[in-house]
Formats: structure tokens, sequence, C-alpha cells
């Protein structure tokens, strides 16, 4: 176990604020919850607890394809499923089968420390959003939306 740091009563609030969302909030989302509480510190307090936290393994950062980092309070391994659409994030408790870390450090000669996965699809809510505007739009309509999709993700992978 890492030695922590000591906690300030700013930095205990935001972690108290993180270990209770169960929805991987943003900076932005930890702002608006602290509000909701009718406490207002300053955005560089919150950025720089958020950033002091993670660095002393108290929460871990998520860094989600959208360039918006998350922060997750549950610190057991486990591996996160991000919503493309709706941009939710889960938990996911799979185990990945032992030797595939291991395999992965041969083959590629890296050295993993972050054994932490996200992985991007569609979450059932928005599965069925797609499904009934397919069914009252049509299901060409419904393709042509998700090719605009798919070409604005490549575009923006591509850069
Ligand atoms: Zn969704
Ligand atoms: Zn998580």
């Amino acid at each position: 176990m890492r030695q922590k740091g000591y906690l300030t009563h700013q930095r205990k609030v935001i972690l108290d604020i993180v270990r209770e969302s169960e929805d991987h909030p943003s900076a932005a989302d930890v702002i608006d919850r602290l509000k909701e509480k009718g406490i207002h510190f300053a955005y560089g307090t919150i950025y720089n607890s958020l950033k002091y936290l993670t660095e002393q393994g108290y929460i871990r950062e998520i860094r989600a394809g959208d360039g918006v980092s998350r922060y997750d309070g549950r610190m057991e391994a486990h591996h996160h499923i991000r919503c493309r659409i709706c941009n939710r994030i889960e938990e996911v408790y799979v185990p990945l089968p032992l030797n595939w870390l291991k395999q992965t450090e041969k083959e590629t000669g890296y050295s993993v420390d972050d054994e932490g996965f996200l992985l991007e699809g569609v979450c059932p809510s928005c599965q069925a959003k797609l499904d009934s505007d397919k069914a009252s739009t049509g299901s060409n309509d419904a393709s042509r939306e998700k090719e605009a999709f798919r070409a604005k993700e490549r575009e923006r992978t591509t850069g």
C-alpha cells in the first residue's frame, strides 16, 4: 500500500463527492455536486485536488475518449465501458484471463502499469432508443444516422 498524503478539508470533501458518485464524474460534475451541497471552492482548488487525489492513489482517473477526464473512487481492480452516445461510464468486473497481460507485455515489449480497460459501445438504453428511432423513421434514416455518427468518430480519431 502506498503512503498517502495528508488531506486538507477541501480535498477530503472532494474525495467524498467522488466516492459517493456512482457515475464516474468529470471535474465539471464534481463542481456541480459541490454547488448542490452549497459548497463553493475555486475551480483551481477542485482541479488541483482531483489531480492530487489521483496521484496519491485515493481515486483514479479515467481518460475517456472525448478528452474529458472522469474520476472513480472505487480502487479495486475493474475495467470500464463507455457508451459512445450518452457518454455514461459503467463498471466491468469481468476478469481478464491471467496470462493475457503477460502475453501482451511479451509481444509489445511494453511494461504495463495500468490494467484498467476502457471499452466503448452502446448502452442498453441507447440501443433501445436507436431501435425505436429505426422503427419510427424507417431503417434507412437510422442507418444513415449511424453512418454519419461513425464518420464523425473517424474524423475525431484521425484528427
Ligand atoms: Zn448510452
Ligand atoms: Zn469504475
